[in-house]
């Protein structure tokens, strides 16, 4: 099975359905969606010698090219390779040759940042230009035909997860894992109709990206807004102009669409569902967004690892106030999806009943295959075919998940993980630096925010601006600290070990002050 089969199905049944959307302005019906794919994967083969199964990457900012592409991709057998465009365009040439990618998917922005990152190399990626007109030649030459034939186990998206290892690992999703996860949105998550329009306001190569599937499987429409991103304003606007928006947000964003809801008076009319997830929401902010748009929310957990599938908390959850555990439900992040098991561990492995907390593990058809040539993180993390999700929570005797902490240290700032592993090793390359911590500062509007506690070399010079400069160089933007902290030493365990909560516990004690 092919997962680019159902945008061949929808195109056959709804061919002048609206498909593709900048704003309001409809690119393209079912119809030239689907030709543009046939045209893209015919190309990929005869021009670059795309096989089944070879890696194609893209490093673009969301356009409605992006999801052709991605069809182009998936039409010809092979697999998508989809980058964060705001990576450091070192960052994302590292993906493209850990994927072995055979060419990649780029816009006028990030071909400039990847062609740079490139340009020593002996044998540089080919880059195809998204906005370029070779690109509207490419998809408008003629081409008929299906999908290519593959199988449910084989690969389709290799998503890279940034890791504890400073490096980030490819999450291997086979067609299998992305219909698993597709049905099991129908069946936790909301319906789909084809008069609903999926806006995409949070990156396609996250799990923005993933809800595409379910949308084309029923010819709904695809909205990449005139901004190319999140605007609360142009959300509200586009709710109102197209009506049924379905959408997901990380918390952050549900923050500020409330925001603007409220200072315009509105209530969130046209919006059909909002799905959160991907951080932690606090129990007043979604009740305050509750109060100002209604009951259109819908909470998801997952990770790369088992995508947007592990838990989720339904509509009607969160509206059933007479519940006498209404609160306790509200702060967790609901069931097991209809696909999945959902169990905690002690540090042992071994099960742990109702209200213990552990770790917490996920086992079903959406869990990944494993991580791309590194077979032994992903013996580490999918044991006895239970997915380690480093996640810490405990179960209640109704089986809904509250989340407590995570087991590793990463960093959500604004819905996006950063690993303060990959911040201390670009630090740690400046001379003046001989030690650094970096950890997550809680923040009312990102949720946390980077801070990094440097210990300077002696003589050398404490400066934040440099230190700065020096991220900028090496890491995305997002990920560079907002603060840095001058210690004389760091404080650490008796083995040695830097004690994160020690310095966790100096930042709180300093915003006490
Ligand atoms: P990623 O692999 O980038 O999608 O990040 C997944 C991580 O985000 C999970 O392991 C959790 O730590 C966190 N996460 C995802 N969804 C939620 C949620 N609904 N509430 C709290 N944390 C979440």
């Amino acid at each position: 099975m092919n997962i680019a089969e159902w945008l061949a199905t929808a195109a056959r049944l709804h061919p002048a359905a609206p498909a593709l959307l900048e704003g309001t302005e409809v690119r393209a019906d079912y119809a030239t969606f689907a030709r543009r794919a046939a045209a893209i994967a015919a190309n990929l083969r005869t021009t670059y010698d795309v096989q089944p199964g070879d890696r194609v990457a893209l490093f673009l900012g969301n356009s409605t090219q992006y999801l052709e592409a991605f069809y182009g991709i998936w039409w010809a057998g092979a697999v998508a390779v989809p980058i964060n465009a705001k990576l450091h365009g070192m960052e994302a040439a590292w993906i493209c040759a850990n994927s072995g990618a055979k060419l990649a998917f780029v816009d006028s922005d990030t071909l400039v940042t990847l062609g740079e990152a490139r340009a020593n190399d002996a044998d540089p990626i080919v880059l195809l230009d998204t906005d370029s007109a070779a690109f509207s030649a490419l998809y408008d030459a003629t081409a008929t035909g299906s999908p290519v034939v593959r199988e449910i186990d084989d690969l389709a998206w290799l998503f890279y997860t940034s890791g504890t290892t400073g490096r980030p690992k490819g999450v291997m999703l086979s067609n299998g894992n992305l219909v698993s996860m597709s049905l099991c949105y129908l069946a936790d998550v909301d319906s789909v109709e084809q008069r609903d329009a999926a806006v995409y306001a949070a990156p396609l190569s996250h799990g923005a990206g993933l809800y595409n599937f379910i949308h084309v499987r029923h010819a709904a429409r695809h909205v990449i807004p005139a901004s190319g991103g999140f605007d609360a304003d142009e959300v509200l606007d586009l709710g109102r102009a197209l009506g049924s928006v379905s959408m997901f947000c990380a918390p952050t964003m549900v923050n500020r669409l409330v925001a603007a809801a409220k200072a315009r008076g509105e209530n969130g009319e046209g919006l059909k569902t909002i799905v959160y997830g991907g951080a932690p929401m606090y129990l007043d902010d979604i009740k305050a967004a509750m109060t100002v748009l209604g009951p259109r929310f819908i909470q998801i957990y997952g990770q790369g690892e088992s995508p947007m599938t592990i838990t989720s908390l339904p509509r009607a959850l969160h509206v059933d106030r007479d519940n006498p555990r209404y609160i306790e439900r509200l702060s967790s992040v609901g069931i097991a999806q209809s696909a999945v098991s959902v169990r905690i561990t002690d540090d042992e492995g071994r099960p742990l009943p109702p209200g213990e907390v552990g770790e917490v593990e996920a086992k079903g058809p959406p869990v990944m295959l494993g991580y791309w040539n590194n077979p032994e993180a992903t013996r580490e993390t999918i044991v006895d075919g239970w997915l380690r999700t480093g996640d810490v929570g405990k179960l209640d005797e109704d089986g809904f998940l509250t989340l407590s902490d995570r087991s590793k240290d990463v960093i959500i700032s604004g819905g996006t993980n950063i690993y303060p592993r990959e911040v201390e090793e670009a630090l740690l390359t400046h001379p003046a630096i001989r030690e650094v911590s970096v950890i997550g500062v809680p923040d009312p509007e990102w949720g946390e925010n980077v801070v990094a506690y440097v210990v300077v070399e002696s003589g050398a010079q404490f400066d934040e601006k440099i230190f700065d400069a020096h991220c900028l160089a090496r890491i995305a933007r997002f990920k560079r600290p907002k603060r840095y902290v001058q210690l004389d030493e760091l404080p650490k365990s008796n083995y040695g070990k830097i004690l994160k909560t020690a310095l966790r516990e100096m930042s709180a004690r300093a915003e006490q002050r």
